[in-house]
């Protein structure tokens, strides 16, 4: 099991893809399976888009219920990626039981760490597919038109929760709340804080040297 932490934009996202393609075991970003709910209008959906929009937290509660749901079925029982939880201290307290009912070892935990002004100016050439709901940076594609996952064109947009006031807030939300969660696992674990700075290849390497 990896937990994968670090800012929005911090590329947790990027890397977590990456990585489970490499170990072969699945990717659960809480972030995509909420904006899979607003793209199909689901009950969770409504409830979660103002709050994203805003770049607040969904309530714990609800996260609570979708997190178990998600990693006691039985396509994480070989291991997984989380990205994107937990984003609270209440969320570490509710994701414990379920990891020790799960596994016997204890989760790797990634800390993608990175300054916030360089995190405000990648995020502002982040686009998602509409057509898909893949996430890009303008300045890495070959072809800013064309979505390389479905191929799609001009179908990229910018995210409401990437706006700039938007983004200060995510961080802010990050500082005060997610950060902390770090301390509950650091009494656990080795944190393994990464450089998020360097190049997506680079990073990727760092993380696999962890893991082996
Ligand atoms: P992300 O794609 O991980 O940056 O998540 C986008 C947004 O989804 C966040 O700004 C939150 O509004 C919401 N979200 C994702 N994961 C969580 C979580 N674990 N707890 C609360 N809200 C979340």
């Amino acid at each position: 099991m990896l937990i994968f932490f670090g800012a929005p934009g911090a590329g947790k996202g990027t890397q977590a893809k990456i990585v489970s393609k490499k170990l072969n075991i699945p990717h659960i970003s809480t972030g995509d399976i909420l904006r899979e709910a607003i793209r199909k209008k689901t009950d969770l959906g409504m409830a979660a888009k103002d709050i994203m929009d805003k770049g607040n937290l969904v309530p714990d509660e609800l996260m609570g219920e979708l997190i178990a749901r998600v990693l006691l079925d039985k396509r994480c029982s070989k291991g997984f990626i989380l990205d994107g939880f937990p984003r609270t201290l209440n969320q570490a307290h509710i994701l414990q039981p379920i990891l020790e009912h799960i596994s016997k070892s204890k989760p790797l935990i990634i800390n993608l760490v990175i300054d916030d002004e360089i995190i405000i100016k990648r995020l502002s050439q982040r686009r998602e597919c509409s057509a898909c709901g893949n996430i890009v940076n303008l300045n890495y594609l070959a072809d800013a038109t064309k979505c390389p996952v479905c191929g799609s064109r001009n179908t990229f947009i910018k995210r409401k929760d990437d706006e700039e006031e938007v983004i200060k807030n995510r961080l802010d939300v990050f500082h005060t709340t997610t950060e902390p969660v770090l301390d509950f696992y650091r009494k656990q674990v080795k944190i393994n804080n990464i450089d998020a700075s360097l190049s997506v290849e680079e990073i990727t390497a760092k993380i696999l040297d962890v893991v082996s």
